[in-house]
This record gives C-alpha cells, structure tokens and sequence, in this order.
C-alpha cells in the first residue's frame, strides 16, 4: 500500500465538477491544499471554488494528462468516472484513491451485487437480466414486486422501474432500452439508513453513526444523524459497511445504503465510493467531515474523529423550489438562527435538480429535523 504523505501545501484534484466536488475542495482548502477539478463545464459548482480548473470529460486522455501534470493526488465525486483513466493515472505516479478496482465494481449493479454475494453481505434477492428469457426467470423465481435497475449509470432513482405483475415485465424491460438489468426483490422496509466510512492508507478505518434517510420522488429529500435505530443496530450497520471497505480494500471515504427491516435487518442497497449527501451534515456535527476525511485518506493523513458534536438534520433544497423565482433566503435564516444554508451555485434550477441544502443542529436529532423542515418550508412559501 502506497504510504506516501502527500503534505498541505501541495496541489491535490478532483474528477467531477458537482457539489460533492466542490465540497471536497472547500475541506482541502481548510487544510492548506491548492485544490482543483476537472470538471465537464466551466461553470460547475466545484469550478467556483477551486483553484485550478481543467474543462474536458474524465475519460479522455489529454485532460488526464494535465491533471497528471497538475495534482499529485487525485479523487473523484462520482462513481460513474472511466476506471481505465483512473489506472492510466496511477500508472503516471498520481496518488488515485478511491482505485480505479473500487470504482470498477461499484459502478455497475452487476459487479456490486456480486462482489457483495461473493463476500457474504446480504442483499435483496437478485438476477441478472441479459435477455427475456432471463427476465421471466427472474419474475418467476423473484416473485412481484420486483424492480428492475439498469446495471450501468443509474442515480437517484433514474434507470430503474417497479415491476407489479408478470405483463408488465418486457414493457418495463423494453423501457430501459433492454439494457444489461439487475432485477431485485422488493424489499418491504421500514426505514432506509446510511452509513459514511472513511478508510486511511494505514487500513485504519473509521464509521459515522448510520443515518436515517427519507425520500421524495426517489430523491433524498431529508437525512437525521443518528439514526434512531437502537446500538444493536447502530454497530451491526456500522460493521458492515467497515468490513464492505476492507473488503474492497478501498482507501477513501465509501458509503453504504441500507435497508432496514421491521424485524431489524439489516440489507445493503448500494455503495458509493465517495462522501454521500446523507454525509452533509457531518460538515457542522462531526468532529471531522466527511469531505475532510476524503482529503485526509486521498493525502495519507491520519483520519480524524467521526463522533458527533450533536446530532443534527439536514434537508436537500432541490429546484422546485426556485418555481416562483428566487426563494427568500433571509426568511428562512431569520425564523431559526440555527439554520445553516449550504447553496452550490447551480445557475440553472430545474425541478428535482440538487441546488443546496440546510442542516441544524440540536440535542434532540428528530427537533432538528422539525426545524429544518419548517426552514425550508419558509422558503417554500408555506407554514410547515
Ligand atoms: P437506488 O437507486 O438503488 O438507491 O434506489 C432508489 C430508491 O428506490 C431506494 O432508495 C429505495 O427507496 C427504492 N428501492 C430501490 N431498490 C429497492 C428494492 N429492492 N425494494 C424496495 N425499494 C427499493
């Protein structure tokens, strides 16, 4: 394993112009690092703010090799970046971390769900679907519900449908392109949770108490840390997702979405190999943020602490709010002058579009969430 500290001071990057991108580059500025991305516009959240922008796709050659000029170091803020470009940099010497094997498999549902069986990590039960002989197969053996996921490039709810009843299934199939497909068992939950880990260079790793996530439309809408799931359940999600980074072997901060059963159990829905927006509000709760920890384990520092200072909430602001112009701000903060406003400087807000988010702290995790919901419908023009 690669050792070597890459100091404060040097220049570090990141593939990918969002606001993950930009929040990473924001915590490497904190600590002293010239911080730049290579994002596909000019104009991305994370150009905004850094120091140094290379404009181009993260798969081709010569916006690699400037960045392989530029930064001794290199991360990502989304999974779907070209694992060959990512091998090609580590070959040119650039610390890359998360590795291009992490992102290889967790870019595609078919890799992940077998590297996940292959490591006795429980799942909804799965099959892969290459063609309609395999999908009636897997409504047969499955049973219905079930939902269909593409295996490449799915985010957010986008490249998957909900199958009810055997004639749905070539219809649903056909409309995801008879694309490569991961056809999953539903899983009757009763509550979604994260996990946000952060592994170091020295395999020390470290877990942040799991999160309850809530979803509107597909979309994270609203996240509580912790979540309130008991210790029993606290550490065996916590463990898991410890023991999913080890696995990999994955130097970097990795997620792990979870469903979370009636009965307790616990199974894992996805991985991202990178902070999450449930991680969000670690950057005002934990000792050290998320964004913080990616820098930490992509430079070769010590992780730092990932106990909270408070539980807190935070809740997405997408770009329906932005339907009757821009929402007023000042509003929001003025009910509650514990409410953080996170905004990524999106120029264009389009429904469902992540434009920022708020976060609030308080003793009481589920009073934070109330108050940050009542910010936000403030700026939705509503009472609560
Ligand atoms: P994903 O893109 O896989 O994270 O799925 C997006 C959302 O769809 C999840 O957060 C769940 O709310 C829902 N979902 C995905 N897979 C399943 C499943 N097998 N059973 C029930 N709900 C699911």
């Amino acid at each position: 394993m690669n050792m070597r500290v890459i100091e404060p001071k040097s220049s570090i990057a990141v593939i990918g112009g969002g606001q993950l991108g930009r929040m990473f580059i924001q915590a490497a500025h904190r600590l002293g690092y010239d911080a730049g991305t290579l994002s596909p516009t000019a104009d991305a959240p994370a150009t905004h703010v850094a120091s140094w922008v290379v404009v181009g796709p993260s798969d081709r050659q010569s916006s690699l090799a400037e960045i392989a000029r530029k930064a001794k170091a290199v991360s990502v803020e989304f999974e779907n970046v070209s694992a060959a470009g990512l091998r090609w940099l580590a070959r040119r010497g650039v610390v890359v971390r998360p590795g291009w094997r992490t992102l290889w498999i967790s870019q595609n549902r078919l890799r992940e769900k077998t590297f996940l069986a292959e490591h006795g990590v429980p799942t909804a039960p799965w099959r892969q679907v290459h063609n309609q002989a395999e999908l009636d197969l897997a409504v047969r053996e499955l049973g219905l519900p079930l939902i269909l996921k593409t295996a490449d490039s799915g985010y957010d709810g986008k490249g998957q449908v909900r199958i009810d009843a055997g004639n749905q299934a070539k219809a649903a199939w056909e409309s995801l392109q008879q694309a490569p497909c991961v056809a999953e068992g539903f899983v009757e939950f009763a509550a979604e949770i994260s996990v946000v880990t952060a592994r170091g260079a020295d395999g020390k790793s470290v877990a942040y108490p799991p999160a309850l996530n809530r979803h509107r439309n597909h979309i994270l809408d609203s996240t509580m840390m912790p979540a309130p799931v008991g210790p029993i359940v606290c550490q065996e999600a916590q463990q898991l997702a410890l023991g999913i980074a080890q696995s990999l072997e994955n130097v970097g901060v990795l997620t792990v979405e979870f469903f979370l059963t009636s009965s307790g159990d616990l199974i894992v829905n996805e991985l991202a190999p990178r902070p999450h927006n449930s991680g969000h509000l670690t950057i005002e709760s934990a000792v050290t943020d998320q964004f913080e920890q990616q820098v930490r384990a992509l430079c070769g520092l010590p992780l730092g602490g990932s106990t909270l200072v408070q539980p807190a909430a935070m809740v997405n602001l997408l770009g329906d709010l932005w339907s009757n112009g821009e929402p007023r701000w000042a509003d929001a903060l003025a009910l509650d002058p514990g409410v953080r406003l996170h905004l990524y400087g999106k120029q264009t807000a389009v429904p469902g579009r992540k434009m920022g988010h708020l976060t609030v702290l308080d003793p009481i995790a589920e009073t934070a969430l109330d108050r940050a919901t009542a910010a936000r419908a403030v700026l939705l023009g509503r009472k609560s």
